[in-house]
């Protein structure tokens, strides 16, 4: 046989063409590792742009693509969205108290706790900015917003972080602001974000460490 400008025996030819599979298969292996390889930095890369590197939890970024896809999905199918915005009280002391990094340290566990609560696989916690957070609760009316936002408060209570230089408690304790909406498709999220930090300023001006909520435009204190 010619091959190559070549004369092969048959034998020749067999171990020709086994090299040629053993090289093909080699190839092929490689291939396939490079590729997983790559698809798992891409997973991770996706992973860290949209994680807060603080806290662990989701940043801006995915609170404010999931927010808008949750708000038009929601819209589809007729079910309320709810937000739970959430500020640290007294931070600023706690920081000029205790020092910067045990006030990420206190960050990355208040972060944590409210991850642990907010289990659904729809709830999305986020880092909202500095100190404070966004809880985005999805098919999930007033009273369950409510349950939360307390099961969430108590999570961040029980953790019992010392805040000496707070005005409201011994430790360290968060105001909330919760607004329910059902989703309208002509309409953008901003309005429920609107009401959630209308509700969270109502918390701080009533004496903080509670929740307030605001079902239709009006505020009102649930807890104090
Ligand atoms: P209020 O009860 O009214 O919320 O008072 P506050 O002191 O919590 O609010 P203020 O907005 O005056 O201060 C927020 C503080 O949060 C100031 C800032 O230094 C701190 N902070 C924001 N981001 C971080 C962070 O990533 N790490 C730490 N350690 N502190 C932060
Ligand atoms: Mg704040
Ligand atoms: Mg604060």
């Amino acid at each position: 046989m010619y091959w190559d400008g070549v004369v092969l025996d048959d034998t020749e030819r067999k171990q020709a063409e086994a090299v040629m599979q053993d090289y093909r298969q080699t190839l092929e292996r490689q291939v396939q590792e490079r590729t997983m390889a790559l698809q798992q930095a891409m997973w991770e890369l996706d992973r860290l742009a949209t994680l807060d590197g603080l806290t662990q939890v989701a940043n801006r970024r995915r609170f404010d693509s999931y927010l808008m896809q949750e708000w038009q999905r929601l819209a589809r199918t007729l079910q309320p969205l709810s937000l739970i915005l959430c500020d640290v009280d007294y931070f600023k002391r706690y920081n000029d108290h205790y020092g910067h990094q045990a006030g990420d340290l206190c960050l990355q566990m208040i972060a944590q706790a409210m991850d642990k609560v907010a289990k659904r696989p729809a709830d999305l916690v986020a880092r909202y900015g500095g100190e404070e957070f966004a809880i985005l609760l999805s098919q999930t009316d007033r009273a369950g917003a409510e349950q939360v936002a307390e099961a969430l408060r108590w999570a961040v209570e029980s953790l019992a972080i010392p805040h000496d230089t707070s005005q409201v408690s011994q430790f360290v304790t968060m105001s909330m602001g919760i607004a329910t909406m059902l989703p309208l498709q002509h309409q953008l999220p901003d309005e429920l974000i609107k009401r959630a930090d209308q509700a969270l300023y109502l918390a701080k001006e009533q004496g903080r460490d509670r929740i307030c909520h605001v079902p239709s435009g009006h505020v009102v204190a649930i807890s104090a």
